[in-house]
């Protein structure tokens, strides 16, 4: 990817066997090796805690929801204004720009429930990564990086991170990544929950 961008990324795609994380070579270059570590911890949160199935799943029924929305708004829309516009029914094919204006509205309203969803399992990634680290300083260092090389605003207005923003705002993580802690009260886990003992040397 460096080829491409200077951006840093890494993620997890595929499904079943074809399953796998993805780190960005900008990412191994960009990142000291302790954050590549916690980055790692994070993307293999996403692969314990089933993220891509259950958004799998919300996506499928949530799309039955949005197209049964379309189809009312576009009826309703056709029924409104159809003879003013010339247009006989919804299967008229020009009540096309009716359907695009419909699927854009719902997309509108959908789209900060769907930012909301993401946000919440990458904030569940960045619990599950600092538990199984114990690493706060590497969580704050590598997201600081992030904002640095992908020029990412860190603190956006609540608007454009309501309608744009599908991870928390990395000021945000950097401020959970320094504060949780919970081991050092003496405090369970709540993601990661170790079959052996925790090997997390701090
Ligand atoms: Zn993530």
């Amino acid at each position: 990817m460096s080829a491409k961008t200077k951006k840093i990324n890494a993620y997890v795609s595929g499904f079943g066997a074809s399953q796998r994380i993805v780190l960005w070579d900008t990412a191994l270059k960009g990142l000291k090796r302790d954050e590549i570590l916690f980055v790692m911890g994070h993307e293999m949160g996403h692969y314990v805690l089933g993220h891509m199935w259950k958004y799998l799943a919300v996506v499928s029924l949530g799309a039955f929801a949005a197209f049964w929305a379309c189809a009312q708004l576009a009826g309703a829309l056709v029924r409104r204004f159809g003879t003013q516009w010339g247009v006989e029914g919804v299967s008229d094919l020009a009540a096309m720009p009716a359907l695009f204006l419909s699927l854009t509205i719902v997309t509108l309203v959908t789209m900060p429930a769907m930012n909301a969803l993401s946000c919440r399992v990458e904030h569940e990634s960045d619990i599950y990564a600092l538990e199984l680290t114990h690493d706060n300083d590497a969580g704050a260092r590598s997201f600081l990086q992030l904002a640095t090389d992908n020029r990412s605003d860190p603190e956006p207005p609540t608007w454009v991170r309501v309608l744009l923003y599908d991870h928390p705002p990395l000021g945000e993580r950097i401020r959970f990544a320094l504060e949780y802690r919970p081991w050092e009260k003496g405090e369970p886990n709540q993601l990661y929950k170790p079959k052996a003992p925790n090997l997390a040397v701090n």
